[in-house]
């Protein structure tokens, strides 16, 4: 059987996050909990945000196997009552006796080397400096498009300008500001159908043209369609990985064109057929989709981040089904944690939990050596993060 106890671990998709200090258990489940927060969901709507509703929401986030698997870990780690008071009240007591000693010792724990963050959630944008500071693993970080976007929409600029400035601004983090990739959540925005000819640049200037001039159009769509083709351009041109999100996320993604299959146009066409793309979250809930486009695409990648940890007990059938197509180094370990630093490590112990059971299982069935699956598990646990991303 493969045995993956001192293997390392790289997470290959998570976000930044500084030392909050002590929180209380309500706040701990509000942090850790999956979907974004409910308070703007309601007022967004302009639903009161009462105790009453609060502890509704509470009662729900308690009940999913993510909190579970996550309230285990941390009192197997601590050594204390497998509850959420307990967990938080031991986490408190470690944060006031020092942050970064307990970050460090938490994640060696886990034995975890170093994560790759996103830090275009949350917003505003946490310091990285910062937060290396705060931590004993390797921050590496991934620029995201959708911010910039924003704030060149919000000047008044031409389209050479406007090209000039989004080129300009990729070119510097890539080079000067030490990102070692991008990352695009237009799943989240205008949704995963993008043509390939969209890469025009006469489509650039078309809509922002017609943006500028109120003519609709789906300018803003054709827009974004060009800009993530120019960022896929960047990426080839420096020899780096693009990040794309794919499948569930928070309450405002659009689930139905997060599909994977929709990039299929896009990731094939001649011009991407070299660039690096991984497909965040493998598409979960459409993890097969992503498989198959990791089995018959050679330079698109699968990570594991959101199915592990926010599905909770479905991560090993996740992770089986994805195996299903996609080739077995093409898969890497991530997180998709946030906000307090436990997330990362509860994702961590569950992640290599279940790489050790499904390999374990293709062990048994004869699918693959014992030798065979020991490579895998450490090409999907740090492996291919590193090889991908030069680390
Ligand atoms: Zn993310």
């Amino acid at each position: 059987m493969p045995d993956f106890s001192s293997t390392r671990l790289w997470d290959v998709h998570a976000h930044p996050f500084l030392n909050r200090g002590a929180v209380t258990p309500d706040e701990f489940l509000r942090l850790t909990g999956f979907g974004g927060g409910w308070e703007p969901y309601f007022a967004e709507a302009g639903i009161e945000a009462t105790p009453e509703l609060g502890a509704e929401i509470n009662e729900w986030k308690r009940n999913t196997t993510w909190h579970k698997l996550l309230v285990r870990e941390l009192s197997n780690y601590f050594g204390c009552e497998r509850s959420l008071d307990a967990v938080v009240a031991a986490r408190n007591a470690a944060v006031a006796s020092g942050y970064k000693d307990y970050v460090t010792a938490l994640y060696e724990d886990a034995q975890l080397d170093g994560a790759v963050f996103d830090d275009g959630y949350p917003l505003p944008q946490v310091d990285m400096n910062a937060m290396q500071a705060e931590m004993g693993i390797r921050c590496a970080k991934i620029y995201r498009i959708e911010p910039l976007i924003v704030s060149l929409l919000k000047q008044d600029l031409g389209w050479s300008e406007f090209s000039k400035a989004y080129d300009d601004a990729l070119n510097k983090a890539l080079t000067e500001d030490g990102y070692v990739g991008v990352k695009s959540v237009i799943a989240y925005r205008t949704g995963l159908d993008v043509s390939p000819l969209s890469r025009t640049t006469d489509q650039g200037f078309v809509a922002l043209d017609a943006i500028k001039r109120g003519t609709g159009g789906g300018a803003v769509k054709k827009l974004r369609d060009h800009l993530l083709c120019r960022a896929l351009d960047i990426c080839s041109e420096h020899g780096v990985p693009m990040q794309i999100h794919t499948g569930m996320g928070d309450y405002e993604v659009n689930l139905v064109l997060a599909r994977p299959a929709y990039l299929m146009d896009l990731l094939r066409f001649p011009a991407y057929r070299m660039t690096t793309v991984i497909l965040v979250h493998m598409g979960y809930p459409y993890q097969r989709e992503a498989g198959y486009m990791a089995h018959v695409l050679p330079r698109v990648y699968c990570d594991m981040s959101e199915g592990v940890p926010f599905s909770g007990m479905g991560a090993a059938p996740i992770l089986r089904e994805i195996l299903e197509m996609a080739p077995l180094h093409k898969v890497m370990y991530g997180s998709d944690a946030y906000t307090v630093p436990e997330g990362i490590y509860a994702s961590a112990k569950i992640g290599k939990r279940i790489v050790t059971t499904v390999l374990g299982e293709m062990v048994a069935d004869d699918v693959l050596t014992a030798a065979e699956a020991q490579d895998v598990g450490e090409m999907i646990l740090n492996g291919t993060t590193k090889r991908i991303y030069n680390l």
